[in-house]
């Protein structure tokens, strides 16, 4: 065998998965068919700016799995973060604007910081326990779930839109245990950041490709190969084996260890072929919902307009007939404002924007189809920011608009934010398992894995780290004996 192990795709799941297999002594092969790593987490460069092509916050930064990945390959501490520090949330009129290093002086005046710390500690030893009682709420969702205590539709849109940026799912369907079970497992990472005087979700400085090429670079100094452009078009299984994968120019990698990171559904559908799998298990794949499709909105301003880092807005009641409107009948509303993620990364490291100009990124909700509703969501996303931050619209020098197709392109099915949609009926042990049927296949990223839990990124960090610890510690190398 020419490798230990070959990754399909170095998005969060595929580069973490490769770092814990590398860390491990593993002989790595990572192959990415875009031109930079990073997949839905990355950076480019566009007329003096820098910009992602997607995420944005990352809301455990160095508490959480980024570290951990990280620190597989020796690189813990080489990703570093801009906190929070000025946050707003909207509701149609009213803005709340949290101003973070107030609130942290006020929190360590309540409590000294090495008790914040201790807490910090101390949490992550009980989460265990607590989880086995937020998974029971694992298959009700959160609509259900609100509507047992209130009808009052602030709270509902307020619930609705906090679950969907965690989630990107439509609150009818969005898990409640899987909310709570994210906010249990960042709750001792929050506290740990307090006891350090800031707020917990962060901004990595030089990008968000920072992450992703960290860990890539860990991958090298063991070892590892990394190979962009490297496109694979079918993953080798004989007699129920993995065997290796074949390259789009006929190249072939032999590995009896393949991780995909490019999507379950592409895996199994494209990769590898229904062939090779029982027709119940290859229906079961095919029938798992995404989570909503996204559009991205980038904007580079002459001046700053946004003196915040990051807001969430819900400018128009109401966020359930907005979403049906568009998840069920695919229309873009034009009687409610689209609620809103929007960031200015720039305020966060002016090391993306030229001098005095401003970098604002606006993420939106649609469906798939039909494409023709692409340019209105455009247009719609700019007047809802505009309302937010007037002016936005005056001081543009180019504006350009990621569609559903861009995030489609990167292999996973329906264009999804995060991945397979964490619905009711698609979390905890109703999760895709990272090990496959056939020998010697798993599943890395927002994909896969059962029983994680977390927030796009680090749900497919966290997702990459479990699969690579099952193989270390399960898996013979060169003969499958899983
Ligand atoms: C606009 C937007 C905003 C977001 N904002 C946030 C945020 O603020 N915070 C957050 O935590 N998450 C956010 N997310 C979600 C987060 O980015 C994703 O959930 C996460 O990055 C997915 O990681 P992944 O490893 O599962 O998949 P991906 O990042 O999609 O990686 C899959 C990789 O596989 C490669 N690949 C696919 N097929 C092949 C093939 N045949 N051969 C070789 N390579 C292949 C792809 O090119 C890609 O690099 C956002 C996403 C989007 C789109």
């Amino acid at each position: 065998m020419d490798y230990d192990a070959i990754i399909i795709g170095s998005g969060c799941g595929g580069s973490a998965a490769g770092a814990a297999l590398a860390g491990s002594g593993f002989k790595v092969l990572v192959l990415e068919r875009m031109e930079r790593v990073g997949g839905r987490c990355t950076t480019m460069e566009k007329e003096g700016f820098k910009v992602d092509i997607g995420s944005h916050i990352v809301m455990r930064s160095e508490y959480g799995p980024f570290e951990e990945a990280l620190k597989r390959v020796d690189m813990g501490g080489k990703v570093k973060f801009h906190h929070i520090q000025k946050q707003m949330i909207q509701y149609q009129d009213m803005k709340f604007v949290m101003n973070v290093p107030k609130m942290m002086k006020l929190f360590q005046d309540l409590m000294p910081t090495d008790m914040l710390k201790m807490a910090g500690q101390m949490l992550p030893m009980m989460t265990g326990f607590m989880k086995t009682l937020s998974d029971q709420f694992n298959y009700i969702s959160t609509k259900e779930f609100v509507e047992r205590y209130t009808d009052s539709l602030a709270v509902r849109d307020l619930v609705n839109h906090m679950g969907f940026i965690c989630t990107w799912t439509p609150y009818w369907e969005t898990s409640t245990g899987e909310m709570i079970n994210i906010m249990l497992e960042a709750m001792g990472d929050m506290m740990r950041a307090m006891g350090d005087g800031v707020m917990c979700m962060g901004y990595p400085i030089g990008g968000l490709i920072s992450y992703p090429a960290a860990l890539c670079e860990g991958i090298r100094n063991k070892g590892g190969e990394v190979l962009t452009d490297a496109d694979v078009k079918r993953v080798i299984v004989e007699d129920g084996k993995v065997k290796g994968v074949e390259m789009a120019d006929g190249t072939v990698h032999k590995s009896s260890i393949v991780v995909s990171n490019a999507g379950i559904k592409e895996t199994v559908l494209e990769l590898v072929g229904r062939e090779h799998f029982d027709a119940e298990y290859a229906d079961g794949i095919e029938a798992l919902r995404p989570s909503w499709a996204v559009y991205c909105l980038r904007l580079a301003l002459d001046r700053k307009v946004m003196d915040i880092d990051g807001a969430f807005t819900v400018p128009d009641p109401d966020v359930e007939k907005f979403d049906r409107m568009v998840w069920e009948e695919h229309e873009v509303p034009e009687d409610i404002l689209p609620p809103l993620m929007i960031t200015s990364p720039s305020n966060m490291d002016p090391s993306l924007a030229p001098e005095g100009k401003q970098l604002v990124v606006i993420i939106g909700g649609c469906s798939y189809e039909p494409a023709e509703n692409w340019p209105r969501w455009e247009a719609r996303a700019l007047e809802s920011a505009n309302s937010t931050f007037p002016g936005l619209k005056d001081h543009i020098i180019w504006k350009d608009f990621l569609t559903p197709a861009t995030y489609g392109a990167l292999g996973e099915w329906g264009a999804p934010l995060i991945g397979i949609g964490q619905t009711y009926d698609q979390v905890g042990e109703k999760r895709p398992s990272s090990k496959s049927p056939v020998d010697g296949l798993f599943y890395a990223g927002c994909e896969a894995g059962r029983g994680v839990s977390g927030i796009g990124m680090e749900l497919g960090t966290l997702s990459g780290i479990k699969c690579a610890d099952y193989i270390v510690q399960n898996v013979k190398v060169g003969s499958m004996t899983a």
